[in-house]
């Protein structure tokens, strides 16, 4: 058992205040903030995480979901992600961010689940969660005993020589193609950040222990959608191994604009596929200018799996992740 300092601030200042209160660097390292817990209290149960300080963030007023000004939405960072998915809002002109959230977890993690979590929840790889096998992402330079292991749920988009854990999240992805901002407070040397949900999740490359642009004792606030797309339809396409209570084996989220039998606007996504939720410009690119037909999206499908590096168990998703684009796509389009 690793003993831990959890303290309750009442404000967002005082929060980032306390975690900027590490006197070494590896003491900030060592803070994390509570939200619903229900990724964090796992690790830390499975000795994979270890904080020193636990700053729990519910008693801060981060819990609302408001209208911005210019008619997006403003999602606090404790917003439970029921709360949200059932939100009339959210359901009304955001529906690919309810679909994706609801096709997640159980209704008792979604109903303990926070937005800020969400966007932080680590992998499923089973590797980094057993702390008797090496994983350079639990403990850098130990190796990947994946990439010669159990590797079927894996990613085959973003992966390095290092690392090839999946991102899990559903709502990312849904938030990828909603072009969602993250706000963060940092310590007064920081300050407030905006930062792009494209630019948020980091590519593991050979540091696959960073996962965000995060740095220690960063406070996600909230998160703004902008304003909603006229027209446009969405979808979010989950496959998996049983109906429920499963994380994506492929997923695909899709917003499109189609204007007399054209795409005028496509914003594309994959889960369950990528290091990271997977925007793929390429499929958008194919989609955009062209007619709505069969043929067309399953070029769209191609192009979005075009970079895919698949291992030993896992090249069946290529063909999966392509069929649930090409699904969510005639979805969308029908
Ligand atoms: C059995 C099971 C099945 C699941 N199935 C799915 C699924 O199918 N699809 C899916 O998408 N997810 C699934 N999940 C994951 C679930 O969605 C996440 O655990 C949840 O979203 C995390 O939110 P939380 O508030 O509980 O995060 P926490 O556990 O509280 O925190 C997670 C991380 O975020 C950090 N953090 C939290 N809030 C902030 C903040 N405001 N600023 C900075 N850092 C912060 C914490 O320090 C921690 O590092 C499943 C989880 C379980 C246990």
């Amino acid at each position: 058992m690793h003993t831990f300092e959890f303290i309750r601030p009442k404000d967002a200042k005082a929060a980032v205040a306390t975690a900027a209160r590490a006197k070494t660097a590896q003491q900030g390292a060592d803070i994390r903030f509570l939200g619903g817990g229900t990724t964090l209290i796992d690790l830390m149960k499975l000795n994979v995480e270890t904080p020193a300080r636990l700053i729990d963030i519910n008693r801060l007023p981060l819990d609302k979901i408001e209208t911005t000004p210019d008619g997006g939405l403003k999602i606090g960072a404790t917003v439970r992600n029921s709360d949200l998915a059932h939100h009339p809002k959210v359901q009304r002109d955001y529906a690919v961010l309810s679909q994706a959230i609801v096709s997640g977890a159980s209704t008792q993690l979604r109903n303990m689940a926070t937005t800020a979590g969400n966007l932080l929840q680590r992998t499923r790889c089973v590797y980094f969660r057993d702390t008797a096998m090496p994983c350079n992402k639990r403990q850098p330079g130990t190796g990947c005993s994946v990439i010669t292991g159990s590797n079927r749920m894996l990613a085959i988009l973003g992966t390095s020589e290092h690392c090839i854990a999946t991102n899990p999240s559903d709502m990312c992805v849904a938030m990828a193609v909603l072009e969602a901002t993250i706000h963060v407070q940092g310590p007064p040397t920081r300050g407030s950040r905006a930062i792009p949900i494209g630019d948020f999740h980091l590519l593991p490359g050979k540091t696959p222990e960073r996962e965000t642009v995060l740095e220690p004792g960063d406070l996600i606030t909230h998160v703004t959608l902008p304003p909603p797309v006229a027209g446009s339809r969405q979808v979010y396409l989950k496959l998996r191994d049983r109906v429920s209570y499963e994380f994506a084996l492929a997923s695909a989220a899709v917003m499109i604009t189609v204007a007399g039998g054209r795409v005028t606007r496509a914003r594309v996504a994959l889960g369950g596929v990528g290091t990271r939720p997977w925007r793929s410009p390429e499929a958008e690119a194919a989609l955009v200018g062209q007619s709505v037909n069969q043929a067309n999206i399953r070029k769209a499908a191609e192009a979005a799996l075009r970079d895919a590096k698949p291992q030993s168990e896992n090249a069946f998703k290529i063909e999966l992740a392509k069929r649930s684009l090409t699904s969510a796509l005639q979805m969308a389009t029908a």
